[in-house]
């Protein structure tokens, strides 16, 4: 019973006609919030609906949002809803992740809702044709092609036309002859669900005791159908993956859908046989240079819950599970699952609020896991499931630091003495070696001899990176790319430039002189571009192809390579130059990581680190295998100044295209910063990056106690800053990068 009789609702009373029931509708946009549409009559739209309607003359899609609407807009201004698209609504789980993110990351929601519609599939499935011999075809004298193509189809079912091609080889004209005179009728392919199921009942390996425990914890936290989070941690090679999979086994026994994050889904060939093997079928695959047919038929089978098993990158969070009953995020301490472009958000903890939202558990594993996530488990907000040693009697690598001051390399040379030994040793024992230096291209510096002048991006604030083969300098950071001068450009010297330190294409070069015979195979992102090529360069690894494998940071992901034996690191310090907040944590998950290639079967494995400073905690670190100390005294360090993960951050990037706009800007929100107990403001200062694709850039840091919640100051204090067009300011909560 009302008694209230309020304005509007006297209104609805006297003019129900014009009254009529509204919506709020989220657009893709970076509005503030979602508009209100005016509801007609023969329309019931729901929250999630995907809609049609009317913005500035256009027709865009949009989507039904939850709450009331906000009523701002008069009667008389509001435009109607037009249509509904017969198409899955936007499901609630998945409206609740684009409102966290946004307002966990400062970005308007519509914003997010881009990226979650990216993923959407809304045009209707084309109905894929086919072919099929007509029922009464008429007499015609065949030519040899047409009969191959009539024998193609004697089985009287309908065929794709591709497949017909192919089977007959003929050419499609030869297809459209025969249609033409009326032997052959286009149909419809029925549609095959294109994910099989994968079979949980297949055993997987025998485990271990200590893997079979993990793997019973893992069992029942998915059987709880509950949200968990577990880390698992193990040294690299101690089953994992193995044991995760028994988790996905649970999940399907449940007939429930798990998804598996993988930070870089292109460097994957070898999880995706793992899992065919263990499960008989592949699982589905996500990620977003998938074609836009795969893209869809993916989309609608993961609605439909017909794709079991779901292995993806970042935007995977996004598909439209219905019955969601795992999270694995595998890796966890990688820093490609934060997206450092556009919203800037971090992936693993996007996976662990989607599964709160579905009420399933969130695995986290690593070998290397990150301060973040051990934090959690020491607070006991995540429990964790240790395997303390590689499986089958595996050892870990002995690591031997190489130092650089007492046996340097030759003149010119990058890789001193025992360690070429050491490569030397391995191959003639047949045993594959590994050189990892994180760093693509001949030389990170050109630099003349008379002048002193380093060559620049006019761009950024980046030397340019010499690539010796293809001729030319480039900057890593905006691609601006120039021939090899063969003078210097500013004092006009001839041959006076010269390249200074290595790029994995100068490891190469002195590995092909050092090393005559060996079988030399270079893995970087521009000589190994997408899946396939990086799965023929695994396929060509594990057949013994290769001697010796060079790479940059793309070696040290989870690959198994058996006959790898020996991993020898060119720059130990090299991640340690930055020296940012993480510099040292990533710098030992890193060499850790890629250590963990060496040694993985019944051969045993041997890692050198070459450095100029063995006595840094980091190399001490790797040295001794004792990651948990060194973790231990980062977190000391960490503690006191309330730095992360004890306390909370948040980066503000100023960008404009000129130094001054850049600067005032900066300095207002300096003025305006907040203050209080437990915060603390850090600058502005030039980024490390002070001029990026022509930007100038300038950074402020935020830093609160963690029970200091950032994302309302950091509302109030861009609020309380004028905006202008020219200037952009970007929001980074939980910064990684300080560029
Ligand atoms: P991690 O993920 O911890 O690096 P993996 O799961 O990749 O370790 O295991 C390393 C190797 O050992 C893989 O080839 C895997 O198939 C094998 N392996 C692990 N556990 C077992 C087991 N219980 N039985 C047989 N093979 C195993
Ligand atoms: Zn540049």
């Amino acid at each position: 019973m009302r008694t209230v009789n309020r304005k509007h609702e006297e209104q609805d009373d006297l003019l129900p006609q014009t009254r009529g029931r509204r919506v709020a509708v989220l657009l893709p946009y970076p509005f503030p919030g979602p508009f209100d549409y005016r509801v007609p009559r023969e329309l019931d739209p729901q929250p999630g609906d995907i809609v049609l309607v009317p913005l500035n003359r256009r027709e865009e899609i949009g989507v039904v949002w939850d709450g009331p609407p906000d009523n701002s807009v008069g009667d008389n201004r509001l435009k109607s809803v037009i249509s509904i698209l017969d198409v899955p609504p936007m499901r609630a789980d998945i409206r609740r992740l684009v409102d966290w993110i946004a307002s966990y990351t400062l970005t308007p929601p519509g914003e997010v809702l881009t990226m979650a519609l990216r993923v959407n599939a809304f045009r209707p499935e084309p109905i894929p044709s086919g072919w099929q011999l007509a029922a009464n075809p008429p007499e015609l004298r065949l030519t040899e092609p047409r009969k191959r193509v009539l024998a193609a189809l004697a089985d009287g079912l309908p065929h794709a036309g591709a497949d017909i091609l192919r089977t007959a080889d003929v050419s499609p004209g030869v297809l459209r002859g025969l249609a033409d005179a009326g032997l052959l009728v286009p149909t419809a392919l029925p549609i095959t669900p294109p994910f099989s199921l994968p079979d949980p009942q297949t055993p997987g390996p025998t485990l271990s005791p200590d893997q079979e425990a993990a793997a019973a914890e893992l069992r029942a936290a998915t059987a709880a159908r509950d949200f968990s989070v577990t880390l698992l941690d193990g040294v690299t090679g101690s089953g994992k993956t193995e044991v995760y999979l028994e988790a996905v086994a649970e999940c399907l026994r449940a007939g429930r859908q798990a998804l598996v994050l993988l930070p870089e889904i292109a460097l994957s060939s070898q999880w995706l046989d793992r899992f065919t093997r263990r499960f008989g079928v592949a699982p589905a695959v996500w990620h977003s240079d998938l074609p836009s047919r795969v893209r869809r038929t993916t989309w609608r089978a993961v609605a439909a819950a017909q794709a079991p098993v779901v292995v993806g990158a970042r935007s995977a969070l996004f598909l439209p599970f219905p019955d969601l009953g795992l999270v694995i995020i595998d890796e966890e301490h990688e820093t490609a699952f934060k997206q450092e472009e556009g919203i800037i958000y971090n992936a693993r903890d996007m996976a662990v609020v989607r599964a709160r939202l579905c009420n399933a558990p969130a695995v986290l594993v690593s070998a290397t896991p990150s301060l973040e996530t051990v934090a959690n488990v020491e607070a006991g907000r995540y429990r964790r499931l240790h395997l303390p040693d590689r499986h089958g009697g595996a050892l870990m690598p002995e690591i031997g630091l190489i130092d650089l001051r007492d046996t340097p390399p030759e003149r010119g040379h990058f890789l001193a003495p025992p360690l070429v030994a050491d490569i030397h040793d391995t191959l003639a024992r047949g045993e594959q070696a590994m050189l990892f230096l994180n760093r693509r291209g001949y030389a990170p510096l050109t630099l003349c001899r008379t002048c002193g002048h380093r060559v620049q991006c006019p761009n950024c604030t980046a030397w340019l990176v010499e690539h010796r083969a293809r001729r030319i300098l480039q900057c890593h950071h905006c691609g601006h790319t120039i021939p090899t001068p063969t003078s210097c450009p500013e004092c006009k010297a001839e041959h006076s430039l010269t390249a200074i330190g290595p790029g994995v294409e100068r490891i190469t070069e002195e590995a092909r002189a050092t090393f005559p015979d060996a079988r030399i195979l270079v893995m970087a992102s521009d000589t190994i571009q997408g899946p396939a090529a990086a799965a023929e360069a695994a396929r060509s690894i594990e057949a013994r192809e290769v001697d010796l494998i060079i790479g940059t940071q793309i070696v040290a992901k989870g690959w198994h390579f058996p006959h790898l034996t020996l991993v020898g690191v060119v720059d130990a310090d090299l991640g340690l130059a930055g020296g940012d907040l993480r510099a040292a944590e990533r710098t030992v998950q890193l060499l850790h990581q890629v250590s963990g290639r060496a040694g993985r079967a019944e051969a045993p494995g041997r890692v050198r680190l070459q450095t100029f400073s063995p006595e840094h905690p980091v190399m001490q670190a790797l040295l001794h295998g004792d990651l948990a100390t060194f973790m231990a005294r980062e977190a000391a360090q960490r503690k006191p100044g309330n730095w992360p993960p004890y306390g909370r951050l948040a980066a503000l990037i100023v960008s404009a295209d000129s130094a001054d706009s850049a600067d005032i800007a900066a300095r207002n929100l300096g003025r305006a910063a907040p203050h209080g107990d437990g915060i603390t403001v850090l600058g502005p200062a030039p980024a490390p990056l002070a001029i990026l694709r022509g930007r100038h850039r300038r950074r402020l840091l935020l830093k609160t106690r963690r029970d200091i919640a950032v994302q309302p100051l950091l509302r109030d204090w861009l609020a309380s800053v004028p905006t202008t067009s020219s200037v952009r300011i970007d929001v980074d909560v939980d910064p990684i990068s300080f560029l």
